[in-house]
Parts: C-alpha cells; structure tokens; sequence
C-alpha cells in the first residue's frame, strides 16, 4: 500500500451539531454515538459539569433519551480522562467549555478519533457562544439544527430566556426558563424589552448618520 503514515487510515474528525434550544442536538448526539455503539466501536461520552438540569452525569434529552456520560470541570480533563481504545469522543452542551476546548477536540482528531460535539450556536441574546464561532470554522462537518417556535409554530432558531431579571450569559434551565423562538418572534420581544435585553449590535461605520441605521 505504500509508505503512507498510518494515520491516513484512521482519519479523525470533527462533527458540530449546533442549533437552539429543543433543537435536537442531544438527539442528534445520541443518535450517532448509538449508531457508532452498534457498530462496536468504542465511544466516551463529556458532557461539562455545569449541566445537571437532569442528572449528575449521564447525557438526557428533552425528550428522555439517555446516554451514560462523563461529566468533567474543564476541557483538559477530557484528555486526562481518555481510554487508548476510545475511537469516538461525544461531547454535549460544548458551548460551556473554557478556549482549550479547540486545541482538545485538534488533538483527539489527529489521534485518529471521530469527534462529535453538540451546542448552542447562540446565547440568549443572540450573540456567539463561548467557544462555538472557532469551533465551527475547524469543524469538518457541521449540521445546524431548528426548532419550533413556540409563538407562530416556524422552524426556530434562537434560544429566548423568559426570565429577565438574569443577565448572566449562563443560566441553566428548562422550558421554565427557556423558549425556542424564530427571528421574528425572538425579535419582538427583544426590542420591546431594549433595555433590559440590549440586544441591538452596534454598526461600527462613520456613515452611519447617512446610511440611517
Ligand atoms: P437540545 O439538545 O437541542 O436542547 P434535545 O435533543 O434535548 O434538544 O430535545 C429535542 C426535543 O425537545 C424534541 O424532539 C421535542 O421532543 C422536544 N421539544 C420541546 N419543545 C420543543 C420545541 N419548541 N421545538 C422542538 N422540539 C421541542
Ligand atoms: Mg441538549
């Protein structure tokens, strides 16, 4: 076959599978690691332990599927905690990891593995999350995925917080605290509440008296 380093053949990856809240990602998630189990291939599963809104480690969905996790303080920790027989990486809720998460994910790819990583693309204003926007760009495949708006029933792309008097970027929550919204309707409500949600990003252009935005 040639002098062809033997990595060639066992070519790592990574997968992002981004969207809004309720989007599926945690399905989607699961549905590869189960395929990929079927396939006896060896996987583990992070998940950041900040995430506890339905168990301490295993990784659930909003609809009750469930994977056995583990969940770790920091990105380093996934290296400290990986198995030399591992082939695949799943990691949900990637968005709460620190920076080191991009260099964690290039490393476990040039190992040979297959990475799979499931977050929210934006927070609840709208703006990039934590490590998503490097994320996608080395990402060798990414999938985003929508929601339902709970207003007018349109494919959802954004994760509105109903609770407004935490600004904090993280809250962790559920349906009480959260809800999936289309542009619209996520919109709306944001400039209704301009004050409180300061939602509006700034154009930075000396035209902008002329141009009228
Ligand atoms: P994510 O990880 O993106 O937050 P999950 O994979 O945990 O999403 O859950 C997706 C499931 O959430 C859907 O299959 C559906 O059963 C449920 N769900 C609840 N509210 C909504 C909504 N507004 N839009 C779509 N799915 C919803
Ligand atoms: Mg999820």
């Amino acid at each position: 076959m040639g002098n062809y380093p033997s990595h060639q053949f066992f070519s790592g990856s990574i997968e992002v599978v981004c969207g809004p809240m309720f989007s599926g990602k945690t399905e989607e998630l699961i549905r590869r690691v189960r395929r990929a189990q079927i396939a006896r291939q060896k996987v583990q599963i992070f998940k950041p332990a900040i995430d506890d809104r339905y168990h301490d480690t295993n990784v659930v969905s909003h609809s009750s599927l469930e994977v056995e996790a583990v969940a770790v303080g920091s990105s380093i920790d996934i290296l400290k905690k990986l198995y030399d027989t591992t082939r695949i990486v799943a990691i949900d809720e990637v968005q709460f990891f620190d920076e080191n998460i991009i260099a964690v994910v290039q490393k476990l790819a040039r190992r040979g593995i297959r990475v799979i990583c499931a977050g929210l693309d934006q927070d609840y204003r709208g703006r990039a999350f934590g490590p998503m926007p490097e994320l996608l760009c080395i990402a060798d495949m990414v999938n985003k995925v929508s929601a339902i708006c709970t207003v007018c029933g349109s494919p959802a792309t954004k994760s509105f917080r109903k609770i407004t008097t935490d600004e904090n970027q993280v809250l962790v929550g559920e349906t009480d605290v959260y809800e999936a919204r289309c542009r619209t309707h996520f919109d709306y409500v944001a400039e209704g509440e301009e004050e409180l949600l300061a939602f509006t990003v700034a154009i930075k252009s000396d035209e902008q008296g002329e141009l009228n935005l």
